[in-house]
């Protein structure tokens, strides 16, 4: 296998992909944001999207040290300003019209958090409410935000417990008086929850776990944990934390008061791990509806019992009024990672329909009359090896999906990707690290000539690495249309009232399509990659559609060919269009520089040497990649002599940590550092990971 597949064998094990749309619908806006990503009064349509230039243009946000991190919020515009966030939780208001910047807030996050994410220092956006802003940032608080000055009203810690990798990259919702947020470290060991605080003075108003703790801790918080426990075995690995992180998707009815909140997968991955016994371990995976005053349940709706696939239903959720079997229903919608379209009726949370919008193998089907999949002999790695589709990126993941009442069609962006599932023999906790109990890999890197990888793919569908933008008619469960094939991991939908689709890509084309039939409509090169979604509004009688662009989050170790960001330099920017405006600002080339030759006196023995390759591949290849040009974090091939000489005040130290290199002397020893350092400035050996490190790195770690 050549390092590439292993690195991107590796990465896709850490995939748990967080991510979150964030902010409100300011009261009778024509963007529906929480809700649909449509916007009722769109004035750009097929006859005039030809005409769409840029109106302006920001990128003047906050980059920490060389690392572009990728824009994941979509912005939200309320009395003519747009309110945003960037890497780093940092967060803009900017003149909608114009993108002057009037104010800046910087939480000033806490560097070392970036080790305690899967996916990046990303932000999901801000919610914005009655003159306050609300961003929850990547060390774990929640703030709340003067709207006009940018001026910090009060801030809280959001994190029961700071010796675990919660982190958070979501954006908080208000919901009635309070206002919602979860955290993300489902990979990492930690316990879900999702929590309320007033929205005038940050105080706590209720939490509710979403899976139970160590008994041994102490009583139930709520009855709702107690009823969970019956679902888990009482011997579950309660040191791995149990997982169900609440990191993206929350929405509010004010219609009802019920706040919903879509739940993360277990904590290890796989069931035979975490709970032996068995047991749907509630709530993982599953769609809450909490009472938004008191944190009561309402309902609840699990989508993947006894998750072992990281099939997270953190998805967004879409609300719409419309006739399910010739009845008038109020319904919520998601695309979870596995696979299956989910239509519930929101009041009552009863289940209307589940198809599948993607290929699934894990489940056949879902049983309308118990609500509850009927789980395939293949999706289980017990006691093999196992391709399941869909992958850990699931079929869907964070980038939203997006609905238009107009068409009646759900657009959903679908990765299309099987895996190999291997259960882990063991996985001890290990702080700040992955420690999910299962090995995994994209099949379609694997080598279908190799005899263990043509076992698994025998009988089963051709492995892909896609993505596609599938229109979903939510009342039939079929697909209506599928775009052309598009790179992975590409961007978040929006819709309009005069039919239009609109999607980025990680190429760094923005396209526009006919919604009705998948018509490509348009075509704009941006030259960075897209993942957010963008969103449209109006100021003066001109119409404006945002688009963040800046490539980033789950794959931002590794960019693969015909990614914008391979050969164009990734730095965040915000777009804005109109009719009438300037042509594109393409990136520019990324910059190459050169493979070093460290100083002679950081070598080491062949056994150090071999010992650093090791301790690379179980620490520090999950960011930085191998020695060929990989992804946004530094090349640590290329590194200048005076970093050199800085390297053990760096790795243990902690001397780059506002730039998100957390020191590792939890884990590391003077003695592992320098044998770490032997490896990287080895001129004998090629200059790049061994085969046993990136084993070793999925045994261990993954
Ligand atoms: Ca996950």
């Amino acid at each position: 296998m050549t390092m590439v597949r292993n690195m991107i064998l590796a990465l896709a094990a850490a995939l748990p992909l967080a991510a979150c749309g964030g902010g409100s619908d300011a009261g009778g806006s024509a963007w529906m944001r929480e809700t649909a990503y449509y916007y009722s009064a769109s004035e750009v349509d097929a006859s005039n999207v030809a005409d769409l230039g840029v109106a302006w243009e920001f990128d003047g946000m906050v980059v920490r040290g060389r690392t572009n991190r990728g824009l994941e919020a979509t912005p939200v515009v309320v009395d003519g300003v747009m309110y945003t966030t960037g890497p780093w939780s940092v967060v803009y208001a900017l003149d909608a019209k114009t993108g002057k910047q009037l104010w800046t807030y910087d939480p000033e996050t806490d560097g070392q958090f970036a080790r305690r994410t899967c996916c990046d220092a990303v932000n999901r956006g801000v919610a914005v409410d009655d003159g306050v802003v609300y961003v929850a940032t990547l060390d774990g608080y929640l703030a709340g935000v003067d709207a006009k000055t940018g001026k910090e009203l009060w801030k809280t810690d959001t994190i029961t417990d700071r010796t675990r990798s919660y982190a958070i990259t979501g954006a908080p919702r208000v919901a009635g008086r309070n206002v919602v947020i979860g955290n993300g470290g489902g990979e990492m060991g930690v316990r879900g929850y999702a929590s309320a605080f007033d929205k005038k003075t940050g105080k706590l108003a209720w939490r509710f776990y979403i899976v139970p703790g160590d008994p041994a801790a102490g009583p139930d918080e709520h009855p709702e944990v107690t009823e969970a426990r019956k679902t888990w075995d009482p011997k579950s690995r309660w040191d791995l934390g149990g997982g169900g992180t609440a990191w993206d998707s929350i929405v509010y009815d004010p219609d009802t008061n019920i706040v919903y909140v879509g739940t993360g997968n277990g904590s290890p991955h796989p069931i035979w791990l975490r709970s032996p016994a068995g047991g749907d371990n509630l709530y993982l995976s599953s769609i809450l509806a909490l009472d938004a005053d008191s944190g009561r349940k309402k309902w609840h709706y699990q989508t993947t019992p006894s998750d072992s696939w990281d099939y997270t239903a953190t998805q967004n959720m879409i609300f719409a009024d419309m006739e399910i079997g010739g009845k008038p229903r109020k319904v919520i919608m998601q695309a979870p990672k596995n696979g299956f379209f989910y239509v519930l009726d929101r009041v009552t949370g009863e289940l209307l329909s589940a198809e599948k919008y993607t290929t699934v193998t894990w489940a056949d089907r879902v049983d309308l009359k118990t609500g509850r999949p009927v789980i395939s002999a293949q999706s289980d790695f017990s006691k093999e090896t196992k391709l399941v589709w869909p992958s850990e990126a699931g079929g869907h993941n964070w980038p939203p999906m997006a609905y238009n009442a107009k068409t009646g069609l759900v657009y959903i962006p679908v990765l299309e990707a099987p895996m190999t599932f291997t259960l882990n023999a063991e996985q001890a906790y290990r702080p700040y690290s992955v420690v999910q109990g299962s090995s995994t890999g994209l099949a379609a890197f694997g080598d279908p000539n190799d005899p263990a990888m043509a076992k698994l793919l025998k009988g089963q569908p051709k492995p892909k690495f896609e993505q596609v933008l599938k229109a979903w008619d939510p009342v039939t469960g079929k697909i209506v249309w599928t775009s052309k094939v598009m790179p992975f991991w590409s961007g978040g939908v929006m819709t309009t009232s005069s039919g239009l689709v609109i999607q980025g890509s990680a190429d760094g084309f923005l396209t526009v399509y006919d919604g009705k039939d998948g018509k490509v409509l348009r075509r704009i090169n941006i030259g960075t990659g897209i993942m957010a979604a963008p969103m449209a509004y109006e100021i003066d009688g001109t119409q404006y559609i945002a688009v963040p662009a800046g490539f980033g989050g789950a794959f931002n170790s590794y960019y693969l060919p015909g990614w914008a960001a391979k050969t164009r330099e990734n730095n965040p920017r915000l777009i804005v269009f109109k009719l009438g405006g300037e042509p594109v600002r393409l990136a520019g080339p990324r910059p190459k520089l050169p493979l070093m030759v460290a100083p002679a006196k950081y070598r080491g023995s062949p056994a150090q040497v071999a010992r650093g390759a090791a301790l690379y591949g179980a620490n520090c290849g999950r960011c930085h990649g191998d020695h060929t040009e990989s992804g946004s974090y530094p090349n640590l091939w290329k590194m200048a002599p005076e970093t050199h000489d800085a390297f053990e005040n760096i790795v243990l130290g902690g001397a780059f940590s506002y730039a998100g290199m957390a020191s590792f002397k939890d884990v590391l020893s003077p003695a592992d550092a320098r044998d770490l350092h032997a490896f990287l400035a080895d001129p004998v050996a090629p200059p790049a990971p061994q085969e046993e490190a990136a084993a070793a790195e999925r045994r261990s770690l993954h």
